[in-house]
């Protein structure tokens, strides 16, 4: 670092000398100076500065972007959702296990029903019938059809009940038994016979409820759908008045139907499903009746199972059950989701559990973490893969994400969506907004730490440079005095004076210099002590104007020398103070050679001491160069020296810095004023008591 070496230390580092040499050294200290705060300034900007200014750019266009936010957020939630979920799922399929098939009403909304499968895979609970459609013998299909040729097209249903009787004789088989009950019962309804018809319903429900006939038609199922038909009311009679006990026997009729399928005494059949839309339609007469919300509950139940056993139970019989579960799902007929878990239960048994998505959905809503998805705005969807093209439709404007909802099963989904982006919107965008009051906020103090550093550093550099300047300073203030000893002593020793007033002259020199010098040294060495805080003190009572004249008499050669005119004005009442005074007299001397030397033409002084308020004020005023605007307070800086000041003499910069801090350790101050009519004052203030 060559070239960040000041003139004046290269030059310093020419000569050999002991002094010389520590001038170079701190010179070149003050050179590394410079480079390492360029160093440190580039190194700050390019670590902190740029990669600050990066970051908050980016967080700042991603924050802007509120759908991405929301999604982002979303996206985040998933894993505890996928969670919630995976709870609620447990927790009711742990139900749903325990209370096994009979227990319709113990599952939660969750479940639509439980079932079982045999060893082979087939429905062991609730049994399915499957039509095995025999073949009917020829005497009982003859009997049978003349029966309903008499039926239906002679309109004699005498003669039908008489050719059912016979069928029903002639029957060989269980199947062929329940045709021709059903063949009878559905004559004696249209006789009017209510007794009979329900003789034949009693046989069929204690002895036939298992069988299908040979088409496949459960008979037991049509005679009480017929039950229910038959017992109708009038079409002149409303339906709100239940005057009837015709009326009550017919939602009898339907009620037992539903308990005999939900308790597994009826079996589900492929006409199942189609009974339980007419026995529907049928219910729609029984308005009144306040159990028909609860009927129709069950007949949705009913149609649910008979409708998934159907289609499904080819599926389910290919379906692997592990003992940890199997999950299964697709889309029903209607293009309704649908969702299953199989689990293999002891010797062979699988037990399956059929969920209802959208209650599983709103249970997982409303565990703590749905909470706060609903609260954000979102809402929760569970479909099978088959479904996700559908969801991506309903909601092709929101804000959406969707995911398997465990490894486990890849086709059954977890969707979130935005239910109101303008309410989802405005909530990123106020969380947007505080997240950029922080990102401001963390700019502002990178901001501000980066001005912080880089003044501290520039504030470095200056005391630097001043100290650099300060040793060249001392140096010239170190040899100027010694220079002028050295000739005086010189001129004595070879007796080069002409006259005794001669001689008096070089010795007041040798002292006047000797003088100088060790006053410059005691500054510098009082500084030093004080700036590393090693600076005593020795408060004494001290009396100021004792000190004032005493340091004037001690300038009075100085002052004749250079044809000073001195003013002083010491009141006698001023009084004594707690001080030190050796550094009080330190502080006077300093302010008075000052006068002196910065006192070029002009060379007039005002000393004046007086007390004022609980204070004692010393001023010593010159006619000198003055301080130049703004330079009134710098100058008590270390190493400061006002811009003028090297024009008029030399000096190290130190002396008023001194007088600063002799001041404040004895709780006074010391200013500088500029004068009128040129020249200014400094005035040193200290309190009476302290
Ligand atoms: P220096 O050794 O330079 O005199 P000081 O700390 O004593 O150091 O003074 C600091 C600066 O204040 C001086 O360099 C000078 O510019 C200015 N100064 C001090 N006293 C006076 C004065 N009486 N008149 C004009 N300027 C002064």
């Amino acid at each position: 670092p060559v070239a960040a070496r000041s003139p004046a230390a290269s030059g310093a580092c020419g000569t050999r000398s002991g002094g010389s040499l520590l001038i170079c050294y701190l010179s070149r200290f003050s050179g590394d100076a410079a480079v390492g705060y360029r160093l440190r300034l580039s190194l700050f900007i390019g670590l902190i500065v740029v990669p600050a200014g990066g970051l908050t750019l980016l967080s700042l266009r991603a924050v802007l972007d509120e759908q991405r936010s929301a999604l982002a957020d979303v996206r985040l939630r998933l894993p505890a959702v996928q969670a919630a979920f995976q709870s609620q799922l447990q927790a009711a399929l742990d139900v749903a296990l325990d209370a096994g098939p009979r227990g319709a009403t113990g599952y939660g909304p969750e479940v639509e029903f439980v079932f079982a499968l045999n060893e082979l895979g087939e429905f062991a609970d609730p049994v399915v019938l499957r039509p095995s459609l025999p073949d009917r013998s020829p005497a009982f299909a003859g009997a049978l059809q003349r029966g309903e040729r008499f039926e239906l097209l002679a309109d004699d249903v005498n003669a039908a009940t008489l050719a059912y009787g016979e069928a029903l004789e002639l029957a060989a088989t269980d199947a062929e038994t329940v045709e021709a009950l059903n063949a009878l019962q559905r004559a004696r309804v249209a006789m009017g016979d209510t007794a009979g018809s329900l003789r034949v319903h009693e046989r069929l429900r204690q002895r036939y409820a298992q069988t299908l006939d040979p088409d496949g038609a459960h008979p037991l199922t049509e005679s009480h759908l017929r039950q229910a038909r038959w017992r109708l009311p009038p079409a002149n009679v409303s339906p709100t008045v239940p005057d009837s006990s015709g009326i009550v026997a017919g939602f009898v009729g339907i009620t037992e139907w539903v308990a005999g399928v939900l308790g597994g005494d009826i079996p589900l059949h492929p006409g199942t499903a189609l009974a339980v839309r007419e026995f529907r339609s049928t219910v729609r007469r029984y308005r009144w009746n306040r159990d028909v919300a609860a009927l129709q509950a069950d007949l949705d139940h009913i149609e649910t199972r008979a409708d998934f056993i159907l289609a499904y139970d080819r599926l389910l019989e290919t379906a692997v059950a592990g003992p940890e579960g199997t999950y299964l799902s697709g889309l029903d007929a209607g293009r309704r989701p649908w969702f299953a878990v199989l689990q293999a239960q002891s010797a062979g048994l699988i037990r399956g559990v059929v969920f209802n998505l959208e209650a599983l959905a709103e249970a997982t809503l409303r565990t703590p973490v749905g909470a706060q998805l609903r609260t954000a705005g979102f809402g929760l969807a569970l479909f099978d893969a088959d479904f996700t093209a559908e969801f991506e439709r309903r909601y092709a404007r929101a804000v959406r994400v969707v995911a398997p909802v465990d490894s486990r099963n890849y086709r059954l989904n977890v969707g979130l969506y935005s239910r109101d982006e303008p309410f989802v919107f405005s909530h990123y965008r106020n969380r947007n907004a505080l997240v950029i009051v922080g990102i401001a906020g963390l700019a502002g103090t990178i901001g501000l730490g980066a001005y912080v550093l880089a003044r501290e550093t520039a504030r470095e550099k200056q005391t630097a440079d001043l100290q650099a300047e300060f040793v060249s300073n001392v140096s010239h203030e170190l040899r100027t005095p010694l220079t002028s000893i050295r000739m005086c002593a010189e001129t004595l020793l070879l007796k080069r004076y002409h006259t005794d007033e001669q001689r008096q002259q070089y010795l007041q020199t040798v002292m006047r210099e000797s003088q100088r010098l060790s006053r410059m040294v005691g500054n510098i060495l009082d500084f030093s002590r004080m700036e590393s805080g090693r600076k005593t003190w020795d408060f004494v009572d001290t009396d100021v104007a004792g000190i004032v004249h005493a340091t004037l008499r001690e300038f009075e050669p100085m002052l004749e020398d250079q044809g000073f005119t001195v003013e002083i004005a010491i009141d006698d009442d001023v009084p004594m103070i707690k001080a030190d005074p050796e550094a009080l007299a330190t502080a006077v001397a300093n302010l008075l050679s000052n006068a002196i030397r910065y006192s070029p033409d002009r060379k007039q002084l005002k000393v004046c001491l007086y007390a004022t308020g609980p204070q004692i004020a010393l001023d010593i005023a010159d006619r000198g160069v003055g301080i130049p605007e703004g330079e009134f307070t710098i100058i008590f800086e270390k190493y400061r020296r006002a811009s003028n000041a090297a024009d008029v003499a030399t000096g190290t910069g130190l002396g008023l810095a001194l007088v600063a801090g002799i001041a404040k350790s004895h709780g006074g101050a010391v200013g500088a004023l500029p004068r009128d009519g040129g020249g200014s004052l400094f005035r040193l203030t200290l309190p009476t008591r302290s």
